[in-house]
């Protein structure tokens, strides 16, 4: 993804009192934080955080993270946040690599990966966040039932996504390859900027769901 740098960014998160700096002492941390013992759910790569504020808002007895690691794009969030604060919902400024420093072993009960970068090039494939490198770093904080759910118009991270859940012996519990057109996975479905700009032209959307 090409980024536009804005200026000021950095400055406007790191003012901001929705965006929790990134700190080893978060790990295990989170329900006080929020104030009470609610799930958590997080989104990595959450670009401008559309699908996490709409999420935030229906779900209240749910606390979410979104994590974001440019401050260019995370401040495109702040903005709508600022306008409609809600309480459920931080933001963490920081590489999806950093999980486990930040997030206790069983604390996040789901993780949602929307439109994640495909990294084409075979020798880059361990950034993908869908590799079986990040299926271990998900392994490592995920509750017992916890999930991840992804979605993406890229056919290809999609394939390699389903050999990772196989590969790290992930179980699959829901896949689609059409989920606009799939009345059980769409159900409830919120779209993403990039989704709604990809089905726009016509890509179909697709989608897993699995669990260790
Ligand atoms: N999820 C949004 C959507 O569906 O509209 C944005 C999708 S955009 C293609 C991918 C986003 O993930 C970008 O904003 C990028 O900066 C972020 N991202 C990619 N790799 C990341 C990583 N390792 N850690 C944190 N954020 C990451």
């Amino acid at each position: 993804m090409r980024l536009r740098k804005i200026k000021g960014a950095d400055e406007a998160v790191a003012a901001s009192p929705y965006v929790i700096p990134e700190d080893p002492k978060l790990a295990g941390g989170w329900g006080k934080l929020f104030g009470n013992a609610s799930p958590l759910h997080i989104e990595i790569g959450m670009g401008k955080g559309r699908f996490l504020m709409e999420l935030a808002a229906i779900h209240p007895e749910i606390n979410y993270i979104g994590i974001e690691r440019y401050t260019s794009v995370l401040v495109k969030g702040l903005k709508k946040m600022e306008a409609n604060p809600l309480p459920n919902l931080f933001f963490l400024c920081m590489d999806a690599s950093h999980l486990e420093q930040c997030f206790a072993p069983g604390e996040v009960e789901r993780i949602y990966l929307n439109f994640s970068d495909p990294w084409p090039k075979d020798r880059h494939a361990r950034r993908r966040l869908t590799s079986p490198e990040y299926l271990k770093r998900y392994s490592a904080i995920l509750a017992p039932e916890g999930r991840i759910e992804f979605k993406t118009d890229n056919e290809a991270l999609f394939d390699f996504s389903l050999e990772s859940v196989k590969a790290t012996g992930w179980r699959l519990l829901d896949c689609t390859r059409d989920l606009h057109r799939d009345p059980h996975m769409n159900q409830g479905n919120i779209m993403t900027e990039y989704e709604e700009k990809f089905s726009a032209q016509g890509n179909p959307i697709y989608k897993l769901t699995a669990c260790r």
